[in-house]
């Protein structure tokens, strides 16, 4: 019998490990600039878990915040420079949002929007049946 929760990441260099017991529904996959740039790819896709449900297991003292000019806070391994989290700027009270692509484990469930389509590169070829809105949830779907 062991007591380790479902999911587990880590950054790249390793320093930086969480757990997480249960994901909220919420998994968007957001195409806006400021994502773009944080990953150094064509989206990110975060993961959204109660604080409860999600701890630091090391290396929490090793990230460094970066706050945008809109408010929204991203954090990120000093070392490594892996994408680890998301907060807004207001709102998300209890809630984390960490980047599901530093995940070591496997899971079941899967992105259920495209957000920001309007900022996506170019090259970025969507095809999927996914919602997609122009924007946030809240905003007009995109054709
Ligand atoms: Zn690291
Ligand atoms: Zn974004």
């Amino acid at each position: 019998m062991t007591n380790q929760a479902p999911y587990r990441g880590s950054c790249l260099c390793g320093a930086v490990t969480y757990e997480v017991d249960r994901l909220e529904p919420h998994m968007a996959q957001c195409h806006c600039i400021m994502c773009r740039k944080f990953h150094g790819a064509a989206r990110s896709t975060f993961g959204e878990a109660k604080l409860e449900n999600f701890r630091w297991t090391s290396g929490e003292g090793l990230l460094e915040s970066y706050v945008a000019t809109n408010g929204t806070t991203r954090r990120f391994c000093r070392t490594c420079g892996s994408s680890m989290t998301f907060a807004p700027s207001s709102g998300g009270e209890g809630l984390v949002e960490f980047s599901l692509g530093t995940l070591d484990t496997d899971i079941a469930e899967r992105p259920d929007a495209h957000v920001f389509m309007d900022f996506r590169a170019n090259w970025d070829d969507v095809d999927d049946d996914l919602p997609k809105f122009t924007e946030g949830r809240d905003s007009n779907p995109w054709e």
